[in-house]
């Protein structure tokens, strides 16, 4: 039986989420956005709500999906999936994320990671409608891609990232003040004096994995977003620009990516956002190289050292691949570690009769064990916990926002004006003061990493 992780509460940002594996969810999958015995306002938890959810107050909140998708037996809802997609023709585009469940990938006419799925969806200009079965940020940053007049759709708004959610601006830009004040001088204006170096005293560096919010403030702060894959040529980057790197949100990426490129540890403070100074004291920021964000993958920094011994006892030969989310001590004693492209082509070039312990989400573990049986493929975790945010893009929301859209261009067809319509259900829109500065954060990135 599939377990799924689960985060209960409504706690604040950054505190220890209360993790379990709680198989009643598989059983009912419509129950994650229920959370029967959650205290309000859990049953209306919004885009980008998971562990630890500080949404906006205006975010639009995951309406109940019509009560004849919650009892579709799984081939009907399969049939009407196949049905739209095929009534709606090269008018949409299904992008599916690696971590997604199969009965979701088996609909996705691209997938990829978070970056390549937002990409992809700009080789697709003739779709009208961009139906993103990933998690709120990466459909964020599709629209951030994409035309003004392509829809992008979540599936289930409630389909939020934890890590993303552990950065949120107030915090950050709190941060950014704390930081200003300890330093004594803007953090984004070069030093001009005799003797300066013209570097600034902060570059802001955010993880792909964050709100569109926040990339919009490292744009405006001269900084830049970073992808598992290229973090290392970002951190050059921004080292050549500033004394000093915010990364955030992922304190594993940017420690793992750090150490990897000679910074020692004691330049690396972490900054808890919920204790005066991030919880250092004034001459440590100073001193800082990397200031690392308190936040973390709630899938990834499952993964421990003890299981990566559990794996060697049981099978020498095996080799450890992780995902460089998961912590420093597991990343340092892993035979190889890089994004979820990395882990693909990774397995893909091991040779027939190899062992592979893989430390990522299982739904790609299980599929890269499908896809090689030549190959022993195993997931680090014995517990096997899905990403319990990514779950939440069940086959009946799927079906439920296309045959949406078919209502819609049906209507369109018989002559109804657009504007009566209403908007595109489960759109998501990045407003234009935060899209143009999160756009010149991608773009930087994009000139150095194309
Ligand atoms: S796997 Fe981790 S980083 Fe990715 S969406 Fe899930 S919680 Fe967020």
């Amino acid at each position: 039986m599939v377990s799924v992780a689960i985060t209960l509460g409504r706690s604040a940002p950054t505190s220890a989420p209360v993790s379990s594996c709680d198989s009643r969810l598989a059983a009912e999958p419509f129950a994650l956005d229920a959370m029967p015995g959650l205290p309000a306002p859990a049953p209306e938890y919004g885009p980008g709500a998971s562990v630890v959810d500080t949404a906006p107050a205006h975010t639009p909140v995951q309406q109940q999906i019509p009560e004849r998708y919650r009892r579709m037996e799984a081939d009907e809802v399969h049939a009407r999936i196949r049905a739209a997609k095929d009534a709606l023709g090269d008018a949409v585009v299904v992008l599916g994320h690696h971590y997604q469940r199969d009965e979701v990938i088996a609909h996705a006419d691209v997938t990829g990671d978070s970056f390549l799925l937002a990409r992809r969806s700009l080789e697709r200009p003739e779709a009208k409608y961009v139906v993103f079965c990933g998690v709120h940020f990466m459909a964020e940053t599709a629209d951030l891609l994409t035309r003004p007049d392509q829809a992008v759709v979540l599936p289930n708004l409630a389909a939020g990232c934890s890590m993303a959610d552990m950065a949120d601006l107030d915090a950050v830009q709190d941060c950014w003040d704390q930081l200003e004040a300890a330093i004594g001088r803007p953090l984004d204006v070069p030093a001009d004096g005799p003797g300066e170096d013209g570097l600034v005293e902060v570059v802001p560096v955010t993880y792909m994995n964050s709100s569109a919010a926040i990339k919009a403030f490292c744009g405006e702060h001269g900084g830049i977003v970073c992808t598992s894959s290229n973090a290392t040529a970002v951190l050059e980057w921004a080292f050549a620009r500033g004394r000093r790197v915010l990364f955030v949100p992922d304190q594993h990426l940017g420690r793992n990516t750090a150490k990897a490129m000679g910074v020692p540890a004691e330049l690396m403070p972490l900054w808890d956002p919920r204790k005066p100074l991030g919880g250092n004291s004034a001459q440590a920021l100073v001193d800082a190289r990397v200031l690392l964000w308190r936040g973390w993958c709630s899938v990834h920094q499952r993964f421990t050292t003890a299981q990566i011994d559990a794996a060697r006892a049981a099978d020498p030969s095996v080799q450890v691949v992780v995902h460089p989310e998961c912590p420093q001590d597991v990343v340092d004693a892993a035979d190889q570690a890089g994004s979820t492209e990395f882990i693909i082509k990774a397995v893909a070039a091991a040779p027939a009769g190899s062992s592979l312990a893989i430390g990522t989400e299982i739904n790609l573990v299980r599929r890269l064990a499908d896809a090689h049986p030549d190959k022993t493929i195993t997931c680090l975790d014995p517990v096997i916990c899905p990403c319990s945010t990514m779950y939440r893009i069940h086959p009946g929301y799927l079906a439920w926002v296309l045959e949406s859209l078919v209502e819609r261009e049906a209507a369109l067809a018989a002559g109804a004006p657009e504007a009566e319509l209403g908007a595109v259900v489960n759109r998501v829109v990045v407003d234009d003061d935060v899209a143009v500065h999160a756009r010149a954060a991608l773009e930087r990135m994009l000139a150095v990493v194309p």
